[in-house]
Parts: structure tokens; sequence; C-alpha cells
């Protein structure tokens, strides 16, 4: 019987046996960039973006959107660890797409017994339209500078490809 715990553990043993000198890596991100993406299990930013440890930072959640939070990590990101830039990452079939906020509050209110109807799930229709929004969202924060860029794309899950968005 396969079990989580010890299958990450002896990934974990294999991956630090073979660490060599990466524990001289600096904090701030060598090549001073950040991507936002989705926290989807089908995306995996080191391979698409070609990263190594040390390279960028990796900001997720589900959707990969601008929230509050992912604005106060690309805050962090850029004016205490130097990155300059930032992709903002969608992807096709998302499962943000699936659901709407009164599924999620009725399916927590009958599993948790809680009323969560105050709290949005952020779900959304369009994935391109999305991006562009969260975009829109960093740059009218006004907390990163103008010249910081924002790259947004929608990842393809069939081809692995990065499309362009208009934003
Ligand atoms: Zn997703």
């Amino acid at each position: 019987m396969t079990n989580v715990l010890d299958e990450v553990l002896a990934a974990n043993r294999t991956y630090a046996a073979g660490f060599g000198d990466k524990g001289n890596l600096a904090m701030p991100p060598a090549r001073r960039f950040a991507i936002l993406t989705c926290m989807d299990a089908r995306l995996d930013p080191a391979k698409f973006a070609g990263l190594a440890e040390g390279d960028a930072h990796v900001i997720r959640n589900a959707g990969g959107i601008a929230t509050e939070d992912a604005v106060r990590s690309l805050v962090i990101s850029h004016h205490l660890l130097g990155t300059r830039e930032a992709f903002v990452i969608g992807h096709t079939d998302c499962g943000m797409l699936t659901f709407d906020n009164p599924t999620v509050h009725d399916l927590l209110h009958e599993r948790q017994g809680v009323d969560a109807s105050e709290i949005d799930f952020l779900p959304f229709p369009d994935v391109a339209s999305r991006v562009a929004e969260s975009v829109r969202s960093v740059r009218e924060s006004g907390l990163l500078p103008a010249d910081y860029e924002l790259h947004p794309f929608v990842y393809d899950v069939q081809s692995g490809r990065l499309v362009p968005v208009d934003a």
C-alpha cells in the first residue's frame, strides 16, 4: 500500500543526496523574476519555464490570481529581493472555471457545518480575461514601480505551451 508521507520522504532523501553545492545559493532570485500561477498539479513552472533552484520566485494559488496575498508576495519579491518582472500565468481547463461560490458555500455547510457565505472563492468564467484582470490589479495596486514588467500568459495543458494574453 502506498503512503504519500513515506514516498515524499524517500524522494527527498534521494534529492538531498544529490544536493551538491546548492546550499550556497543566494536568497534573491538569480534571474530576477517571479511567476504567479495556478496551483494546478499539471503545471510545473520549474519545467515549463526552465527554472533551477535559486532562479525565480514562484507564487501559486487556486487560479493564479493576483489576490491581496499574491500582491504582498510580489511586493516582497521586488522591493526586498530584487525581482524586476513577473509572469502572470493562467491555464486552460482551470478548475476555477468549474464552480461558483454558492456551490462551495453549500458544500462547506454540508461537510463542515459552517456558514462560509462571506468568503469569495474567486471562481471565474474566462481564463485570459482573468489573467488580464490580475495584471490590472497588480498595476493598480501602486505597490510596484511603473517599469516592473508583467507578462500575461495562458498555459495550454494540452501542449505545454505558453500563449500570450493581451493585457
Ligand atoms: Zn487552475
